[in-house]
């Protein structure tokens, strides 16, 4: 059939564009981290973290962006060289309680405002109508996401979307991307797995492990990445640049 058995798909930037919900979840993370600052963000700031959220791999890094260009860091040298551990340190936290807070950002507000906090986030087009189109049928689609597996969850069931509980593999599963497509290999044909994800370090992270030589990597034109990214995927004979059009379309047609 010229496709994968089991489609591997990040969530944020291929799946839901979440960027007011990033921004919103992070400033109010950050005040928490930083009591005093005033409740409205700067002038500027949402669209400087909006052109920055390529940088960012896990959540915690969010409010950490927020306190760098707080500080005065240009965006143009945090670009060129994002270093989200010094930046943590400057602010004086830690990954897992800055990561915990933003948790706990999201639990509560989804608690105050569920219809609020679901309509912060909206996903691509044709992409809740393609993963439609697979259900029931012979590829196994995986989501794999460096957020808490259970709020990828809720967004996709409001779509009608319910994949198995094995199926969206969250920050909770503590491992990376990489040690979950081996894991979803086992040992079987690792050209049966296709990977869809936005951010090109990451590909290029599962790129290095032999084990996973195989398995065919599509960098998401359309999520969080820049111009540079996807013109070092387009030099890459590894990595394919994938547009959301192909997206939709049979699986034949990302690979021609
Ligand atoms: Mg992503």
């Amino acid at each position: 059939m010229g496709g994968p058995a089991i489609l591997a798909l990040d969530f944020d930037g291929v799946l839901c564009d979440g960027i007011r919900e990033y921004f919103e979840s992070a400033w109010r993370t950050y005040r928490r981290l930083r009591p005093g600052t005033p409740p409205a963000p700067p002038r500027g700031l949402v669209e400087r973290f909006a052109r920055l959220r390529p940088l960012v791999e896990s959540g915690w890094e969010m409010p950490v962006l927020i306190h760098a260009l707080r500080a005065g860091a240009s965006p143009a040298s945090l670009a060129r060289d994002w270093r989200p551990d010094a930046w943590l340190t400057d602010l004086g936290g830690a990954r897992e309680p800055v990561a915990a807070e933003l948790d706990r950002v999201r639990e509560e507000w989804i608690g105050e405002d569920e219809a609020g906090w679901l309509a912060s986030h909206g996903f691509y087009p044709g992409v809740i109508e393609r993963l439609r189109g697979l259900a029931g049928g012979p590829v196994r689609v995986v989501v794999l996401t460096t957020k808490e597996g259970r709020f990828a969850r809720m967004l996709l069931a409001r779509q009608g979307l319910t994949l198995g509980a094995a199926d969206v593999c969250g920050k909770e599963a503590r491992r990376p991307k990489r040690t979950i497509l081996l894991e979803l290999i086992a040992g079987g044909d690792a050209a049966r797995v296709w990977f869809v994800e936005d951010r090109l370090r990451t590909l290029q992270d599962v790129a290095r492990e032999p084990g996973l030589a195989g398995v065919r990597l599509f960098l998401a034109t359309w999520g969080y990445n820049t111009a540079a990214d996807r013109a070092a995927a387009r030099r890459d004979g590894r990595i394919l640049p994938l547009t959301l059009a192909r997206f939709a379309r049979d699986f034949p047609r990302w690979i021609t």
